[in-house]
């Protein structure tokens, strides 16, 4: 299986390149912003649990996400062709966990891509976003929230995967198309 992972602030452009890496390369995309999006909308016990959280721009707590991806996997790993894992690991138990549900089926991650972008262009396009996008958390408030959230419990993620080798740069500035080819590059590297 090929497991790649895409790890950026918000506003970098995860999902977009996230759906584009699923396409090309046959992967299955799990966005857990996605599934907690839909758990929301279906009013689940779960997604009552999460939507404050998630409105205020904290995380939702890792043994809540992590049994959720569990079971969003469940009877698909080791069997798919690979994952694009978009917005998971958050954290570094998050990361661990993974590493652990991974290894039960001789899976490993194999690359993870390193979307990089200005803070302040990251803002800009939240709030162009949250313009359409209906989102609970596309606003100044959250989106502080989300960056101060991301600075001190997401990024310590950059080091942990630094040291496992797998850590590949990218610049998430400039033209779609350029990005993807640049993420493109790198997949076909590990393949
Ligand atoms: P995203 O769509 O990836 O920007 O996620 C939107 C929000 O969902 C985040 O700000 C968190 O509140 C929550 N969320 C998504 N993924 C995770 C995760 N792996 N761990 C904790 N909370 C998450």
């Amino acid at each position: 299986m090929i497991n790649v992972l895409i790890f950026g602030a918000p506003g970098s452009g995860k999902g977009t390149q996230s759906a584009r890496i699923a396409q090309t390369f046959g992967l299955e995309h799990v966005s857990t912003g996605d599934i907690l999006r839909k758990e929301i909308a279906d009013q689940t016990s779960l997604g009552i649990l999460a939507q404050d959280y998630i409105k205020e721009g904290h995380l939702v707590p890792d043994e809540d996400v992590v049994a959720m991806l569990e079971h969003h996997l469940e009877g698909k790993l080791g069997k798919v062709k690979g994952f694009i894992f978009d917005g998971f690991p958050r954290t570094i138990p998050q990361a661990d966990a993974l590493k652990r549900m991974l290894a039960r089926h001789d899976c490993e991650v194999s690359i993870v891509l390193d979307l990089n972008v200005p803070e302040d262009e990251l803002i800009r396009r939240l709030l162009e976003r949250g313009k359409i996008s209906g989102r609970s958390d596309d606003n100044l408030e959250a989106i502080k929230s989300r960056l101060v959230v991301y600075n001190s419990q997401t990024l310590p993620l950059k080091e942990y995967f630094r040291k496992e080798g797998t850590l590949t740069p990218i610049n998430g500035l400039g033209d779609m198309d350029d990005i993807f080819a640049s993420i493109s590059e790198a997949i076909d590297s590990v393949l």
